[in-house]
């Protein structure tokens, strides 16, 4: 996966429509575009930033991960059984969102390619 992919997007704060970008917009301060509305966006809080790639380091990570993690299980004691639950189970359960607070709306940031759709193998 290349930098300039759109791996990222979030909702448009004005029509609601998908917006996709990349960290690639980022490290350029390369405005993002809205496809419907054409509403741009800029990213220039050091903070937010940081944060954003954090949260796709993240979720690249775990992508990258997912061939070995998808063999490995951990052990629960739940009263007197214990139970081995997959990581892939625990994969598909992880929240591929992050909340970020901008113009004093809340922008949920999601990272495209969720766990559980690479499962599948839908994605590739
Ligand atoms: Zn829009």
């Amino acid at each position: 996966m290349s930098e300039k992919e759109q791996m990222l997007q979030f909702k448009c704060l004005s029509c609601g429509s998908d917006v996709g970008f990349s960290l690639f917009n980022l490290d350029e301060k390369m405005p993002i575009d809205c496809p419907d509305c054409k509403r741009k966006y800029l990213f220039s809080d050091q903070n937010l930033i940081r944060q954003v790639k954090k949260f796709a380091a993240l979720c690249k990570q775990i992508r990258e991960s997912e061939e070995i993690l998808g063999h490995a299980n951990i052990g629960i004691d739940v009263g007197e059984h214990h139970v081995k639950v997959p990581y892939k189970l625990l994969l598909s359960r992880l929240n591929s969102s992050l909340d970020l607070s901008i113009e004093g709306k809340t922008l949920s940031i999601q990272f495209r390619v969720e766990p559980t759709k690479l499962q599948s193998g839908a994605s590739s």
